[in-house]
């Protein structure tokens, strides 16, 4: 359930469960510049910077967001990134984020964007985007203190906010101070309402050098600061900074597509380089793949991961395709033929916005019924064709396409640090200072060590609704569970079907095979059976089409993102082993690389982020 927020006579939103304002009686719009922006020295403080990082504590109704966004819209000086991490423990709903802007039209736009974003927030870190990429927001819901511990990077500027220590304490604590410290450099600003002794007391304690200003009338004073420990701090808190300069991407599938835009939108100079001739001439050129979150009774990693880059995909399909053409949220029935009921028993409201226990009426529409057993139904999953959203993201400035050019080989020159591609006969191909692997299976070969990659080989039937007799019947939907069934997707010969997917391991094979087309039909027959009978004379035929990829994937069928190995390797770097979730992980992981690579506050939990790292299975020579 989201937050309940009551709204007093002249307007202001007030929390019942801690007793306070939202806002002070000044007005939030007034509190936000003067206290916040004003007492960080903003906007002057971020000019002319690549990025800005600002950890807020307290998000509430996310006015301090709203008016940081629009003062670094009005700025032409405005850094290239705008990072904004905020904690929050009882996030409000949409529709309230919205109705606390309506006071201050000039943020009714932004505010609009940020309410079409603000759904599904579960516990954990969600990555909210707006212009383009450039103002990231990423929310954590949970405890303030909880949630510092899986964000790894250092802000340039603090807003405390929240409500007042005396209805809060558990937020102006030492513990949660010193987890705001921990993610503080030397010099980062910070900015609060309050000048509670308690809070001055430990915020010294903890580092910051910080003092009263005069407040806006009728209030006296407000506390700015800044971080200046008397000690060192720990090791663990430096961060490297990279500045961008030349990379080439050696694949240009949707990983590759993905790392080279996360990339070119820090100010890298990207060349994309495949074999193929076109971009997405891979696993990629899937003609349509299915987007969905994973579920699963104890919400494991993956179900985590998978919203994550959900939500990720879905961004830049809306930001960069176009809906019903390229892409459509339709839904995805995802019938769950082990018995089981895939969500946890007690799965809250807010996971309700991503998935939920199918109702009768919904398997209806499959043809099937209750007897049928469980299913889920996600509503924001859906269809995508992935080679349109390679071809959106290459098409972005800082971007250069190299088809035609199949890497053999990498060599490190020492002396000026970069990366050479060399091609079977040891000739030149590119070189640059930094190189990501996004080459699916054949990043094992060109990594030069021992990378645990399968290929996996998976054939689609398809067909056109024209030539299927019965298409009309078809579930308005898509629906998985036993491979899966696309009913409607727009091609240049018209509307057509798509069933799969074949998996046979160790196989790259591309060729078509009429054993697949078959297996796809009983596949069919075990997910939708009226389905199944209505194409089964089109299998039997030979009418339907193929379509034959190879996805890569590692032994535990996450993807590998990151550094390869630092140390012997500087500059070398994958995002690769998407497995058949590629569609729901590989913009994820192009952030994921390019937030790791410039020490950028992370689009997920530590914990999942840890979980990607392109180390885990680097077998190392025992010392
Ligand atoms: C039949 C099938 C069905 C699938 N269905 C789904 C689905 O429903 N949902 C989903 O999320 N995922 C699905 N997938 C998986 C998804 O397609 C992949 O995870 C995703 O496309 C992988 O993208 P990639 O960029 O890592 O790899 P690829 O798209 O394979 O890109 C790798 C690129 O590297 C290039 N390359 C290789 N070697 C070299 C070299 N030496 N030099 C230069 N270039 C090189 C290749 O030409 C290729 O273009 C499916 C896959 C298959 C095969």
């Amino acid at each position: 359930m989201a937050e309940r927020i009551e709204w007093l006579a002249d307007g202001t939103p007030y929390s019942p469960r801690f007793g306070d304002r939202y806002r002070s009686e000044l007005g939030g719009l007034a509190q936000s510049r003067e206290v916040f922006l004003r007492g960080c020295g903003l906007p002057g403080a971020w000019a002319h910077q690549p990025q800005w990082r600002i950890l807020e504590t307290g998000f509430g109704l996310g006015l301090n967001f709203l008016v940081t966004w629009q003062a670094w819209k009005a700025d032409p000086a405005r850094p290239r990134l705008l990072h904004l991490v905020s904690t929050e423990a009882f996030p409000a709903s949409a529709d309230d984020i919205l109705r606390a802007a309506a006071a201050h039209p000039e943020l009714i736009p932004l505010a609009q964007q940020l309410q079409a974003q603000f759904w599904g927030l579960l516990p954990g870190v969600h990555r909210l985007v707006f212009e383009e990429g450039r103002v990231l927001l990423s929310l954590c819901i949970g405890d303030t203190k909880a949630m510092l511990r899986e964000q790894h990077f250092q802000a340039d500027a603090v807003y405390l906010d929240g409500f007042s220590p005396a209805k809060n304490p558990d937020m102006w604590a030492l513990h949660t101070l010193k987890a705001v410290a921990r993610c503080c450099r030397r010099g980062t600003r910070i900015a609060s309402w309050t000048i509670a002794r308690a809070v001055l007391d430990n915020l010294t304690q903890c580092g910051f050098v910080v003092h009263k200003t005069p407040g806006l009338p009728p209030k006296r004073d407000n506390l700015q600061g800044v971080f200046g420990p008397r000690w060192e701090p720990r090791k663990a808190q430096t961060f490297t900074t990279v500045n961008p300069t030349s990379c080439v991407v050696i694949g240009g599938g949707l990983a590759g597509a993905a790392a080279a835009a996360s990339l070119a939108r820090r100010g890298w100079q990207v060349e994309v380089l495949d074999s193929h001739a076109a971009p997405a001439g891979g696993a990629s050129g899937l003609p349509a793949g299915v987007l969905v979150p994973h579920v699963s009774p104890d919400d494991s990693l993956l179900s985590r991961l998978t919203r994550c880059g959900v939500r990720a995909t879905l961004q830049q399909a809306e930001a960069l395709l176009q809906a019903g053409e390229d892409w459509q949220a339709c839904g995805v029935l995802e019938r769950r033929l082990d018995g089981s009921a895939g969500l946890a028993a007690d799965w809250p409201e807010a996971g309700r916005d991503w998935s939920d226990i199918a109702d009768p009426s919904k398997l209806a529409l499959a043809g099937l019924v209750a007897t049928d057993g469980p299913a889920c139904w996600h509503t924001r999953g859906g269809w995508i064709k992935p080679a349109r959203l390679v071809q959106a993201l290459l098409a972005q400035s800082g971007l250069r396409w190299r088809g035609g050019i199949a890497a053999s080989r990498l060599q490190r020159n020492p002396e000026t640090g970069h990366w050479q591609v060399l091609d079977a006969q040891g000739k030149g191909l590119a070189q640059a200072a930094m190189v990501v692997l996004a080459a699916g299976h054949a990043s094992r070969l060109l990594v030069g060590g021992d990378l645990p990659l399968q290929a996996i080989r998976g054939q689609m039937s398809w067909a056109l609704h024209a030539d299927t007799a019965g298409a009309a019947a078809f579930p308005p939907f898509v629906v998985n569970g036993s491979g899966s069934f696309i009913p409607a997707v727009p091609t240049d010969g018209g509307m057509a079907w798509l069933a799969g997917a074949s998996f046979q391991r160790d196989e790259e094979s591309t060729e078509t095979r009429s054993g697949d087309q078959a297996a796809n039909l009983q596949r069919l027959q075990t997910l939708l059976p009226a389905t199944a009978l209505t194409l089964a004379p089109d299998f039997k035929s030979g009418s339907v089409r193929a379509w034959a990829g190879a996805r890569c994937a590692s032994p535990d069928r996450l993807p590998l993102v990151g550094a390869v190995d630092e140390a012997q390797q500087p500059g070398l770097w994958l995002s690769t082993a998407m497995g058949s979730r590629g569609l729901s992980f590989a913009i994820l992981c192009g952030e994921l690389l390019a937030a790791r690579l410039h020490g950028e506050p992370l689009p997920v939990e530590q914990r999942l982020a840890q979980a990607l790292s392109a180390s885990r299975f680097l077998r190392r020579a025992p010392a």
